[in-house]
C-alpha cells in the first residue's frame, strides 16, 4: 500500500520535472511519516526512500532507535528552544527556524556537541497569522544574523503554503518564496549557499516544482490520512 501510493508521488514528481525542464534528480522526496507507525516507515524505507519528516522532537527519537541508521531525518515541525538539545546531531536538516534565538540555541547545541547542523529558515509568505514562520521582509535580515553564528549552515528556505482546494492558489506564493531565495543569494552572505528550497504537500507539490521545488515533504499523499485521535 505504501510503496504503490510512494511510487504514485514518484511519478508525479517526474512528470512535474518534465514538464517544467526539470532534472528529477534536484528534487528530494521527503516522506513525513509524522504519527505513522514504523512499521509503515520501514515499508517506504525498503521502496527506497532515505527522507522522513517528522514534526516532534520526541516522536523522531523514538522512531529513530527503532529504524536503520542510514536515514536522514528532517525536523519540519515548530521547534521549541528547549528541545534542541536532544535533536543535535542527530537531525540532517531543521526546516524550521523562524527565529534568531532559536538560530543561537542551535548554534550552542552544536558547539556543545561539536557538530554542524544544517537549517532552512522557515518564512510565512503568505502572512497566515496561523502560521509559524517569519515574513518575507524579516528573512533577509535573519539569514545575514544567523550567519554569524558558529556550526550551523543555512541551506536555504522552507515555506508551509496555506491549505488550499486548488493547488494552482498556491502558486504565487513558491513563485515569491523562490523570488526571496534568489534574492537573498545575490547578497553573498559569507557562508551561505541557498541551494534548497523546501516547498510543496501532498496537495500542491506539482506546482511548487513547477516554481523551483528541490524537497517536497509529502505525508498523506504516500502514508493516508494521519489520525489524530
Ligand atoms: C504534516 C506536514 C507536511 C505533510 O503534509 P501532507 O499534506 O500530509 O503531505 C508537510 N510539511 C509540514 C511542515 C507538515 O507539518
Amino acid at each position: 500500500m505504501v510503496t504503490e501510493k510512494l511510487r504514485e508521488v514518484e511519478g508525479k514528481i517526474r512528470e512535474a520535472c518534465e514538464r517544467s525542464g526539470r532534472d528529477p534528480e534536484e528534487v528530494t522526496l521527503v516522506a513525513v511519516s509524522k504519527t505513522k507507525p514504523v512499521e509503515m516507515i520501514r515499508e517506504a524505507y525498503e521502496a527506497g526512500v532515505r527522507d522522513f519528516g517528522e514534526n516532534k522532537v520526541q516522536e523522531m527519537m523514538e522512531k529513530q532507535g527503532q529504524l536503520p541508521d542510514d536515514i536522514r531525518w528532517h525536523m519540519i515541525g515548530h521547534l521549541q528552544r528547549n528541545k534542541v538539545k536532544y535533536l543535535i546531531g542527530k537531525v540532517h536538516l531543521i526546516h524550521s527556524v523562524d527565529s534568531l534565538r532559536l538560530a543561537r540555541e542551535i548554534s550552542d547545541q552544536s558547539v556543545k556537541r561539536d557538530v554542524d547542523t544544517d537549517i532552512l529558515i522557515e518564512v510565512n509568505i503568505a502572512g497566515e497569522e496561523s502560521k509559524f514562520g517569519i515574513s518575507g521582509g524579516e528573512a533577509l535580515t535573519l539569514v545575514e544574523e544567523a550567519a554569524k553564528l558558529p556550526r550551523i549552515h543555512i541551506r536555504g528556505l522552507m515555506v508551509v503554503a496555506p491549505f488550499v482546494e486548488d493547488p494552482e492558489e498556491n502558486r504565487t506564493c513558491f513563485r515569491e518564496l523562490k523570488e526571496l531565495s534568489v534574492d537573498i543569494s545575490r547578497k553573498k552572505i559569507d557562508n551561505i549557499y541557498m541551494y534548497v528550497l523546501s516547498m510543496g504537500m501532498t496537495g500542491d507539490y506539482e506546482v511548487a516544482i513547477e516554481e523551483g521545488s528541490t524537497m517536497v515533504r509529502v505525508g498523506t499523499g504516500i502514508f493516508g490520512e494521519r489520525n489524530y485521535s
